[in-house]
């Protein structure tokens, strides 16, 4: 049997009916710019997700650098972030000027760990950016109690949470509500995947909000008046129209998710680390992530896989702060040790919201036989 990462094209037979009138409504329209389906998607998410002002940018990683020129943060500043994460988290930190600075993560969620971004705060310090790996959120409580202290911004890099939910006192907030912007991802395979790139920034930050729509839009809220150099970084209209259709399933999608992860818990309990979930904690799922005791187990395991046609991955094999392109910031190994740990133990399995019970015993099995091989 052959298992992919992510079936998209299950989903779009589901929605088939509904995805081509959309498209066809906006290419009978011609609005391809700025259209009527991307004002409605940006009231949509912000209302489901609990935020005053969405604004739909080209992609994930422009969310990210937008969010942060927004709120001011640039040329001197540090930023403090995880270095278990996708590369567009930190290379747009450094694109706005700002110095990335790495703490190490949590062993049980593999998210940023408040107790190591404390230790990173220097007069320099202007944000905090966690990511919500895999689609677990990181731990929002401490990380807000810690930025009121030093009065640091947070911005959270929601690409693989949306629909994530944390419990915040007794308020359960969807992620990208709780710092003062959150970013989203549209890219095909993440929770909300649009028909190619896509991104989104939420904040109850009127300021910041306008700030974002000028940047989006070079710079300008008036034709040809320009109150600073911006970007050209909006939504397709064509993809808004998508988004909007697959918007209404989202909650729905993201349950089923939780579907297969309770399934592959069951199926996998004794042969690996299956996802932790914490209390005050809702997953979305966007990726399921087991972990070995050792990289031999794991790598074992992802050639065993590989051979019988499961797909599998792993994010992240080397952490940002031991690639080439951070060689400059002086870190070395050893530095961020919990991180150096997981990033040789983990792996991922398919993950979609239609997997199939057969697709998800199949995985099991295989890896089940790799796990019992004995080494020598
Ligand atoms: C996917 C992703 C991004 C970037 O999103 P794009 O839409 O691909 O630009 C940023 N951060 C994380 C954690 C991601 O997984």
């Amino acid at each position: 049997m052959k298992v992919v990462m992510v079936d998209l094209t299950r989903e779009y037979n589901e929605l088939k009916n509904d995805i081509d009138k959309a498209v066809s409504s906006v290419i009978n329209k011609c609005n391809f710019i700025l259209g009527e389906d991307v004002v409605k998607f940006e009231e949509e998410f912000g209302k489901l997700n609990g935020s005053k002002y969405a604004v739909s940018v080209a992609s994930g990683t422009d969310a990210l650098r937008i969010a942060l020129m927004a709120s001011g943060i640039g040329a001197g500043d540090e930023v403090i972030t995880t270095p278990f994460t996708f590369i567009a988290t930190t290379e747009t930190i450094s694109q706005v000027g700002a110095k990335v600075v790495f703490a190490d993560i949590e062993e049980e969620t593999y998210n940023i760990d408040p107790k190591s971004i404390e230790k990173k705060i220097t007069p320099k310090t202007k944000a905090i950016l966690p990511v919500h790996l895999y689609g677990h959120p990181a731990n929002m409580k401490e990380i807000m109690e810690i930025a009121q202290k030093h009065n640091l911004i947070v911005i959270e890099d929601c690409a693989q949470a949306f629909t994530a939910k944390y419990k915040m006192g007794t308020d359960w907030k969807f992620v990208g509500s709780i710092g003062k912007c959150g970013t989203f991802s549209f890219f095909p395979a993440k929770n909300l995947g649009a028909y190619g790139d896509g991104g989104l920034i939420t904040t109850d930050d009127e300021k910041v909000a306008n700030m974002i729509k000028t940047l989006r839009n070079h710079g300008s809220s008036q034709r040809y008046i320009y109150e600073t150099e911006g970007f050209n970084s909006r939504l397709d209209t064509i993809q808004a129209a998508i988004l909007r259709v697959k918007l209404q399933k989202i909650l729905k999608f993201t349950e089923m998710r939780n579907e297969v992860a309770k399934k592959y818990e069951k199926a996998l309990t004794g042969l690996c680390k299956t996802p932790v979930v914490k209390e005050g904690c809702y997953h979305s799922f966007n990726y399921y992530t087991i972990r070995f005791d050792s990289k031999e187990t794991r790598d074992r395991v992802s050639k065993h896989l590989t051979e019988n046609q499961v797909a599998n991955q792993i994010y992240y094999p080397i952490a940002l702060h031991l690639q080439k392109a951070y060689k400059h910031l002086g870190y070395k190994e050893g530095d961020l040790p919990v991180t150096e740990r997981i990033q040789n133990e983990v792996l991922s399995l398919p993950m979609f919201p239609q997997l199939s019970n057969e697709e998800i015993l199949y995985v099991a099995e295989k890896i089940k036989e790799a796990v019992k091989v004995k080494t020598i």
